[in-house]
C-alpha cells in the first residue's frame, strides 16, 4: 500500500507537541512492516539543514491563488522513512511553526503544494494520512477532485484527531481565495466561520484518533468543542488508536542525553541521573526525598490550574518540584513564583529543551499529568520507561494507558484520579509518596510500568489494518 502521510510537525525536523513524535515514529514503523510510506511537512526556517539529503525538484508549480507559485522540495532520511520537505520561504521562513495570522494560508498551501507533489511523483497514494487541522485542506480537496480528476479515483483520506481543541478558524470570505468552492464550503462552515478541523472531520473517508477512550470522549459536549454531533454522525468511521513510543528515542538504556544509562536488571544509573538533574536544578543532594515533575505546554489543558491551586500543599509534602514548560505567562509566572517562594525545593525551565525532557523523565521519581483533557498523551508512557511513575488524571490516553496501583494484587504502573479537583489530585500524590517511602513497593511500580511494551509495532499494525479497511471503501 502507497500511504502518504502529511503532518505540520514531525521529529527530528520540527516539534511542539506529541504530533511531532507520532509523525516521526509512524512512517518508520509502516516501513519497516514492508508498506510504502511517506511524509510530507513543510520546510520551516527552524528545521535543521543538516537532516536534508537533496534537493529533488526545484520546480514544483502549485496552482495558487490564481496563479503559479513555484516551490522546492528537499528530500531527506532522517526518520528512517522517505521524507519530503516543500520548501516555500514566503509561508515557512519564519521563526514559528505556528501562530501566525495567516496560518490556514500557509498549511492550504502546504496541502495543495503536496497533492502537485503526489502527482510529480508518479503513482496515485492508496491513503492519504492527514493530521489535525492542517490536514483539513487536503481531506476537503481530495474528496473534491474525485469528482474530475481520475488520479484520485482510487485514493482514500484518513483523518487523524490529535487535538480537537484546535480548530483552525479563518474568515469564511477566504475560502474562495484558497481556492474551494461550493461544492465543498458547507463542510468548512460553522457559527459563521470556517474550521479546516471540521472540513477535515467531513469530507475525509475515515477518522481516528490518539486513544480508544478520547475517541469516546469526542463524542460528547464535554470534550467534542462543538463538534460533537460530527463524530457521533460519524462514529462508524472513528477509531481509537493508542499512540507507541519510539524507543529507538526513548530509552534509558542508550539515550544519548542522559548522564548515565538503566534498565530493569539495574537501575543505579537512575540515581545518577537523579543526582545529576538535582544539580542542573541548583537544588540539595538529598537522594531520598522525591522529585516530582512536569514537563508540558503550559495550557489549561495540561491541569495547570489544579497545579497551581495545590502548589502550597504539593510543597508541604517535603518532595522537590521540578517542571519544565513553555506557554501561559498566568502559568510561566505561577512557576516563577513558586521557584522564588522555596528555591530550594523548586527547579523550573521556561521554554522548549529536548535533551532536559529526557534528564527529567529519567531523574525524576514522580511524573504529574492531571490533564483536563489528554488525547493520547507521550510523557506518561516515556515515564513509565524510565521508571518514572505517573500521577495522571483518569482522562483520554491516560485513562487507557496508566493503571491504579493496587497494593492488593501488587498490579497498576502508576496513580490516576476521576474528578478534576486538586483535591482529588492531591490524595494520589499523597498516596504515590507514601508507596515511596516503602522502597520494595515502589520497585514493584517501577518496574510494573518499565514492562509495559508501548512500541510502534503493535500500533503501526493497528494502522495498518485500519488502511486496508479505509482503502476498501
Ligand atoms: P501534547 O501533544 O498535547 O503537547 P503529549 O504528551 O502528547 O502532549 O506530547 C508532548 C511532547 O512534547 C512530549 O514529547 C514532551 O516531552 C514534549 N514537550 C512538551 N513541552 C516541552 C518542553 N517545554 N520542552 C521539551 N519537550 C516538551
Amino acid at each position: 500500500m502507497r500511504v502518504a502521510i502529511l503532518s505540520s510537525e514531525a521529529v527530528p525536523f520540527a516539534k511542539t507537541g506529541g504530533l511531532a513524535d507520532v509523525a516521526g515514529a509512524l512512517p518508520k514503523a509502516l516501513s519497516e512492516n514492508g508498506e510504502d510510506a511517506m511524509l510530507l511537512l513543510p520546510l520551516f526556517e527552524q528545521i535543521d539543514r543538516k537532516y536534508l539529503r537533496e534537493e529533488i525538484i526545484d520546480n514544483l508549480d502549485v496552482d495558487w491563488r490564481g496563479r503559479s507559485y513555484r516551490a522546492r522540495v528537499f528530500y531527506s532520511d532522517a526518520t528512517g522513512a522517505p521524507s519530503f520537505l516543500i520548501d516555500a520561504p514566503e509561508y515557512f521562513a519564519r521563526n514559528s511553526i505556528y501562530g501566525f495570522r495567516d496560518d490556514h494560508e500557509r498549511f492550504a498551501f502546504f496541502c495543495r503544494a503536496a497533492l502537485a507533489l503526489f502527482k510529480r511523483l508518479g503513482a496515485p497514494p492508496d491513503i492519504v494520512h492527514l493530521n489535525d487541522w492542517p490536514g483539513g485542506f487536503a481531506a476537503a480537496e481530495i474528496r473534491s477532485r474525485r469528482n474530475f480528476d481520475s488520479y484520485y479515483a482510487r485514493t482514500r483520506t484518513l483523518f487523524s484527531i490529535h487535538n480537537l481543541a484546535y480548530q483552525g478558524a479563518f474568515n469564511a470570505s477566504d475560502l474562495w481565495i484558497l481556492g474551494f468552492g461550493d461544492d465543498v464550503r458547507d463542510a468548512f462552515m460553522m457559527d459563521g466561520t470556517a474550521s479546516a478541523l471540521k472540513a477535515g472531520l467531513m469530507t475525509s473517508d475515515a477518522l481516528s484518533t490518539v486513544s480508544r477512550r478520547y475517541a469516546f470522549e469526542i463524542q460528547t459536549p464535554e470534550f467534542g468543542h462543538g463538534l460533537e454531533w460530527i463524530l457521533r454522525a460519524r462514529r462508524d468511521r472513528l477509531v481509537g488508536i493508542t499512540n507507541g513510543v519510539d524507543y529507538d528515542v526513548w530509552n534509558p538504556a542508550t539515550d544519548p542525553h542522559l548522564p548515565a544509562h538503566y534498565d530493569i536488571n539495574n537501575m543505579d544509573g537512575k540515581r545518577e541521573c537523579k543526582r545529576a538533574l538535582l544539580r542542573e536544578f541548583w537544588l540539595p543532594e538529598d537522594l531520598d526525598r522525591p522529585i516530582i515533575a512536569n514537563i508540558s505546554r503550559l495550557t489549561a489543558q495540561k491541569g495547570y490550574d489544579l497545579i497551581k491551586e495545590a502548589g502550597g500543599a504539593i510543597l508541604e509534602t517535603g518532595a522537590f518540584f521540578v517542571a519544565l514548560g513553555s506557554g501561559a505567562s498566568e502559568y510561566e509566572d505561577f512557576l516563577q513564583a513558586m521557584r522564588d517562594h522555596a528555591p530550594r525545593q523548586v527547579g523550573i525551565y521556561k521554554g522548549f529543551n529536548e535533551p532536559l525532557a529526557h534528564r527529567i523523565e529519567a531523574g525524576a521519581d514522580i511524573f504529574l499529568m492531571p490533564s483536563l483533557f489528554e488525547p493520547c498523551g507521550l510523557n506518561q508512557m516515556y515515564s513509565t520507561r524510565y521508571g518514572t511513575v505517573p500521577v495522571v488524571r483518569a482522562t483520554g490516553g491516560l485513562d487507557d494507558t496508566v493503571q491504579d496501583f493496587d497494593r492488593v494484587s501488587q498490579t497498576g504502573n502508576g496513580f490516576k484520579f476521576e474528578h478534576y479537583t486538586a483535591l482529588a489530585m492531591l490524595d494520589k500524590i499523597y498516596e504515590a509518596l507514601y508507596c515511596y517511602a516503602e522502597p520494595d513497593l515502589w520497585r514493584t511500580i517501577q518496574l510494573n510500568g518499565m514492562r509495559v511494551d508501548n512500541s510502534w509495532r503493535a500500533a503501526a499494525q493497528k494502522y495498518i489494518e485500519l488502511y486496508r479497511r479505509v482503502a476498501q471503501m
